[in-house]
């Protein structure tokens, strides 16, 4: 009982997706649009993100397949940086991602990884580091 009043009570709070273009969102599009369409009808947004630039036919060719699949929600382009630190420096907040590539939504450990010199890391980079023992 105490479960299932919680679980209501979680179902009526609005929930962020982003999903994924690449080999995520262009894999089935329908599926996608009918995934949208259910999300807002029960009051949740949508995002495609993207590690594309926001330019050129990168940016043109997402927003065609957006087109031609009838879905309209907001792009946020990452310009092939980590997706959650883009989606922090707009002052977004994702709930839950739905990615191909999960590697490429980056965390707090990423965005912490620079070097001595300032210059930013990869995870793999920054967990091979010696430790000084
Ligand atoms: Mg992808």
């Amino acid at each position: 009982m105490g479960v299932g009043v919680r679980l209501v009570q979680l179902r009526a709070i609005m929930v962020n997706f982003a999903i994924d273009f690449d080999n995520t969102f262009t894999r089935d599009p329908e599926l996608f649009k009918m995934f949208i369409r259910i999300c807002e009808q029960r009051g949740h947004k949508c995002y495609i993100v993207t590690m594309r630039a926001g330019r050129g036919d990168a940016k043109a060719q997402v927003e065609a397949a957006l087109a031609e699949a009838g879905v309209d929600v907001p792009i946020v382009y990452c310009h092939h940086t980590f997706k959650r630190k883009i989606i922090s420096q707009q002052g977004l907040n994702i709930d839950i991602w739905i990615d191909d590539l999960p590697e490429g939504i980056g965390d707090q450990r990423m965005m912490m990884a620079y070097d001595d010199k300032g210059i930013p890391q990869t995870l793999w980079q920054w967990l091979d580091k010696p430790t000084g023992e």
